[in-house]
């Protein structure tokens, strides 16, 4: 089967929310994943895998980090590394080796994105526990709406195992742990879902709950976002009887602004023209990305940004795709470096 490879695996720095500004690690060639969430950002069909697997040698992400790590001036803004990947992070087996190299290297956080259905392997527990903090998603907990928003492969656990795999985890990570759920309308928002997933949010005590909905050009058009007043709604419903930590990431103004405009400090608006392409093209490989976005990430000015981007599009290096009344650029299908 044809698969496609970034030209690198380190990606950002990019300004996040609820981590500050991130160091991007992507672990797998796009999308290798045991799930096709219907919301999915990235713009492609799924490579649908269980296996875990060196899907990228090990050594060649460990050589680009540290590259990074020998500029200190960029480390020292960093607020964190964040493990990613076009796909499930945790299939890759080299996982827990990155992380290890990364703290005996760097006193930064490290941070693990996933969508936490490997964690009820003994290998990916131990694996992640050298990390500070994991985000593992949890969009359903109910199984007909697991099916319906994540879309597992026929290989993937059952939803219970992987709530006890998510669960177990919690429990023995000595980091934080935020559960992430992302609700798209009328598909995992009903009133059992929410009391479903009340029950598992007690099973698994993450240190927070985040929630979240569809706000970028989801893989499928049908994957709608709630509205601000739902989500505000969903948040009080789970708050209900519940301890810890909710927070909307989502659908509300102020995350919305939040996310415009921050990125890399420093002055790097001097960079080529060339070397900001090749930036922007590496960003949009991975998700569709504003004006704003790119101009963030890359400390450009906006004009400069827009001037850069227009020629790009007139190349036909991106396509756009208008999303929430927003112009998002994506790749071409002529940027992905096709690898046997
Ligand atoms: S959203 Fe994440 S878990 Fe879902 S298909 Fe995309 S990469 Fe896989």
């Amino acid at each position: 089967m044809d698969c496609i490879q970034y030209m690198k695996h380190l990606f950002g720095p990019v300004f996040s929310r609820r981590l500050g500004l991130s160091q991007g690690i992507d672990l797998l060639p796009p999308k290798t994943c045991n799930f096709n969430c219907i919301y999915c950002e990235i713009n492609q069909a799924p490579q649908l895998s269980c296996k875990r697997g060196e899907h990228v040698p090990t050594e060649v992400i460990l050589a680009e980090i540290d590259e990074l790590l020998a500029n200190e001036e960029r480390v020292l803004d960093l607020d964190v590394f964040t493990i990613t990947a076009s796909g499930e992070p945790t299939l890759h087996t080299g996982i827990g080796r990155i992380i290890r190299h990364i703290k005996g290297k760097t006193d930064k956080p490290v941070a693990i994105l996933t969508n936490g259905s490997q964690l009820y392997l003994k290998e990916v527990r131990e694996d992640l526990s050298q990390a500070d903090i994991v985000i593992p998603s949890l969009d359903a907990a109910r199984p007909e709406s697991f099916r319906k928003v994540n879309r597992p492969a026929k290989c993937s656990a059952d939803l219970e195992v992987i709530i006890e795999g998510i669960a177990r985890f919690s429990h023995e990570f000595s980091g934080e742990v935020w559960l992430e759920i992302l609700f798209v309308e009328n598909i995992n928002d009903t009133p059992e879902d929410i009391a479903a997933l009340k029950i598992a949010i007690e099973r698994i005590r993450p240190t927070r709950v985040q929630l979240n909905t569809v706000a970028r050009p989801p893989y499928e058009s049908f994957a709608k976002p709630l509205t601000r007043k739902r989500m505000e709604e969903v948040k009080e419903e789970i708050e209900k009887g519940y301890a810890g930590h909710v927070d909307i990431l989502a659908g509300s103004k102020e995350a919305d602004e939040a996310d415009n405009g921050k990125g890399r400090n420093g002055s790097i608006e001097k960079i080529s023209v060339e070397r900001a392409e090749d930036e922007i093209i590496e960003m949009v490989l991975r998700r569709p990305c504003t004006t704003a976005d790119i101009a963030g990430t890359l400390n450009l000015e906006i004009e400069r940004a827009t001037e850069i981007l227009k020629n790009m599009e007139s190349r036909g290096d991106l396509s756009i795709k208008i999303h929430g009344g927003k112009k998002y650029f994506r790749a071409s299908k002529g940027q992905k470096k096709e690898n046997g």
